[in-house]
């Protein structure tokens, strides 16, 4: 039998999670706060930024939306996270990716102040995961971490091998899983767009965690009899469907749940994980910057 990890259900418990910890926030006064800044129109962008202001709702964290117009200088931006930077009713920030072409991201996520790097990906963030230290595990890869421990699989002395090298999914997953830390202990390898004879490293892989954003690109016959395989991947494939498209994984799900003993689905699997959290780090945050205790979701 596969075990299909029910990503919604596993996010809701995040979620509640979060509800719990902002009543204990708002007990002493303070409400946790999230802005989310999206600049030009990228369509999916807007869909990821309005349903993370739509999770703050439910959970009742202050959601703060910035629009910055598509033509408007880099400056411009970087005085709009200024601002966010200064506001106390702003405990996480988040800038949508990708930005615009005339825009560079890397000075804009630099300029994120580092206690309030929601997504984790300042360079002082990316330090101190690396070290061991991590302040704000990067959305994605702290989901996968969990939905791994929920299925019950432990990671220590297991082979994973990740397809992607991204610095927003492989790289810190695959910083987190090699950590000496009950979460971690595995040997990691991670494959990328020059890996030779990937199949055989998959092949030879206790877990496989699929994220190069090629639909249905890790097949059955790529994996062992009973791994683990978890599936980042969101691709828009043209579908006969009402919206012209449909969304898939990175994984083929009918072949490779032939093999898997556990599998995560898209959609309902990384994504909503991803989003949850997003939640968590704003939570964390709202502690690092207050001092108030609340529990950690
Ligand atoms: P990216 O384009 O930045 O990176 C893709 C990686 O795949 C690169 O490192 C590249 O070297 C590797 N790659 C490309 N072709 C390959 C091949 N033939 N063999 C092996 N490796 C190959 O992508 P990303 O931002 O890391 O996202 C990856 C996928 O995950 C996308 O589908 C994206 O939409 C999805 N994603 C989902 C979530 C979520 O919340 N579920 C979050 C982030 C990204």
């Amino acid at each position: 039998m596969t075990d299909v990890i029910d990503g919604n259900a596993l996010a809701d418990q995040v979620f509640d999670g979060v509800s719990d910890a902002v009543d204990e926030f708002e007990a002493e006064g303070v409400t946790p706060g999230l802005a989310t800044v999206i600049m030009g129109e990228d369509p999916a962008s807007q869909t990821y930024v309005n349903m993370k202001q739509r999770d703050c709702e439910k959970a009742g964290v202050n959601g703060v939306h910035v629009e910055v117009d598509g033509d408007a200088s880099q400056d411009d931006l970087l005085d709009t996270v200024a601002d966010l930077n200064d506001r106390d009713d702003v405990h996480g920030i988040l800038v949508q990716t990708p930005l615009p072409d005339h825009v560079d991201e890397r000075e804009v996520m630099n300029a994120i102040d580092p206690i309030k790097d929601a997504d984790g990906f300042h360079p002082e963030n990316v330090g101190r995961l690396v070290a061991g230290e991590a302040r704000f595990k990067p959305c994605t890869p702290h989901g996968v971490q969990r939905m791994l421990a929920h299925a019950d699989v432990d990671t220590e002395g297991k082979d994973v091998v990740i397809v992607g090298r991204s610095n927003i999914v492989g790289k810190p997953l695959a910083n987190l899983l090699m950590q000496k830390a009950d979460d971690g202990n595995a040997t990691v390898t991670v494959c990328h767009s020059r890996t030779t004879d990937l199949e055989a490293k998959t092949k030879a892989a206790d877990v496989v965690v699929a994220a190069a954003g090629l639909p249905e690109f890790v097949t059955g016959d790529m994996l062992s009899e009973g791994a683990v395989v978890i599936d980042v991947g969101i691709n828009r494939v043209d579908a006969d469907t009402e919206k012209g498209y449909e969304l898939v994984g990175d994984v083929d799900f009918e072949s490779a749940s032939e093999k898997a003993s556990v599998i995560s689905p898209v959609p309902g699997g990384v994504g909503p994980m991803t989003r949850a959290m997003l939640l968590y780090n704003t939570i964390k945050a709202t502690r690092l910057q207050t001092g108030v205790d609340a529990t950690l979701p």
